[in-house]
């Protein structure tokens, strides 16, 4: 029987160990490729996909899967900054994520970091993510050409991760239609950065079948000497609802178990930011073959980078300090037609005009007493006073005495 969707991961020729994860469930498909410190790369990867895999639930919308999703994402990286803090020994781990929930006939896709989303659709190949690396950068810039990043010698220099890096990385959400037939491929750089993509389109050409096409991609990667890991998950669309694996599974270091205590996930630690590694201190090219431009350049996306961080609070700050404003305008305003509202009622056995309305709003009376009477409410008729203790509204200052002068006259 034919697999739709499939996946598999390989520790490659040169690796020692493999810290790549890929999961492949029912709805929600993932690969995160790890980096950093002797065994934090590995740690990561599984971590993060570990901690997102509850999302493997079916979603009312899309939409609502993609909120979801990111906010699982940031969850993750929180984990990950606190077992950093627990474990001082992982400083530094990181791991990209790309992956995607499958709603019916949309995907919403999140993505960090430098692993891919393809589509194959009708045999040919689209690379959905965009790369968060310098090269890509230098190549936006038009600096260099998609071809020369491709071999640069500063190709996996990432600008964006989850880790103990930044409290809030920025990560990619979009949505996208998916349509029988497509296929959608998702790989780390083990694959992309040294199978062409023509090639891949060709060996999924010749494999209808999902885990025959993960097996030879997987191959093929080996043939070119396999010098990362390489993970790959393969999730196929056919007419039905589902791409689901008959099994969910998890491959690489996640289908490991955690080889340090795991129960820090858990744990709700609130970090104090200045604790977090800036990017720049583990990635700024020392590399002698690395052009001083570049280096400059880069130094000036890092720039930039903060820039637009204190830019995205600034406008995050200002947007609040517009609800307040928004809200205390609407509270004055309110108050101030309260203010407009007068009743008659009793204040220390007296008949008295209120200023305000009856309501309170906690401990705050929204009335005042506006004038006493002189009317002793004990001298009124029983029928009045029963109407004067339960308060008569009036419908203006000169409504309210009128209804003075009435009870005064029947004093008489
Ligand atoms: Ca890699």
């Amino acid at each position: 029987m034919t697999t739709l969707s499939a996946a598999g991961s390989h520790v490659g020729k040169v690796r020692a160990n493999n810290q790549d994860s890929g999961y492949a469930g029912e709805h929600l498909f993932v690969v995160a490729d790890g980096m950093g410190g002797h065994a934090g790369g590995d740690v990561a990867s599984a971590m993060t996909l570990q901690s997102i895999a509850d999302m493997d639930r079916p979603f009312e919308s899309a939409d609502e899967a993609a909120r979801a999703l990111s906010s699982a994402l940031l969850d993750a990286n929180q984990e990950l900054a606190e077992a950093v803090f627990e474990h001082p020994e992982l400083t530094g781990m990181g791991t990209t994520v790309s992956g995607f929930v499958r709603v019916g006939h949309r995907l919403a896709i999140v993505h960090i970091g430098d692993s891919r989303i393809y589509r194959w659709r009708a045999g040919r190949l689209t690379q959905i993510t965009k790369d968060h690396t310098f090269v890509q950068r230098l190549v936006d810039s038009g600096r260099i050409s998609a071809e020369e990043a491709a071999v640069h010698p500063r190709r996996s220099v990432l600008m964006r991760v989850l880790g103990d890096v930044d409290l809030t990385p920025e990560i990619d959400s979009e949505i996208v239609d998916t349509e029988p037939g497509d296929r959608w491929l998702l790989c780390s750089d083990g694959l992309s950065g040294f199978v062409s993509e023509d090639r891949i389109a060709e060996l999924l050409a010749e494999h209808a079948d999902a885990a025959a096409a993960v097996e030879a991609l997987i191959d093929e990667s080996l043939d070119e000497g396999a010098p990362d890991n390489v993970t790959i998950v393969i999730v196929g669309v056919d007419e039905s609802p589902s791409s689901a694996v008959s099994r969910p599974l998890f491959v690489g270091s996640a289908a490991q178990p955690l080889t340090f205590g795991a129960s820090v996930t858990k744990r709700s630690v609130r970090l104090p930011a200045l604790l977090l590694h800036p990017l720049k201190a583990q990635s700024i090219p020392e590399d002698e073959h690395f052009e001083p431009e570049s280096e400059e350049f880069f130094r000036e996306l890092i720039a930039e980078d903060a820039r637009r961080k204190v830019r995205r609070r600034i406008t995050w700050s200002v947007g609040l300090l517009l609800v307040i404003a928004l809200v205390t305008s609407a509270l004055v305003a309110g108050y101030q037609w309260t203010q407009t509202r007068f009743f008659v009622g009793v204040t220390d056995g007296q008949v008295a005009i209120f200023q305000g309305v009856q309501q309170s709003i906690g401990p705050f009376p929204l009335s005042s007493v506006y004038l006493e009477s002189g009317i002793d409410v004990d001298d009124l008729e029983p029928f009045s006073r029963q109407r004067v203790e339960s308060t008569i509204n009036a419908d203006d200052l000169a409504d309210a005495l009128s209804i003075i002068d009435r009870l005064r006259d029947e004093l008489d």
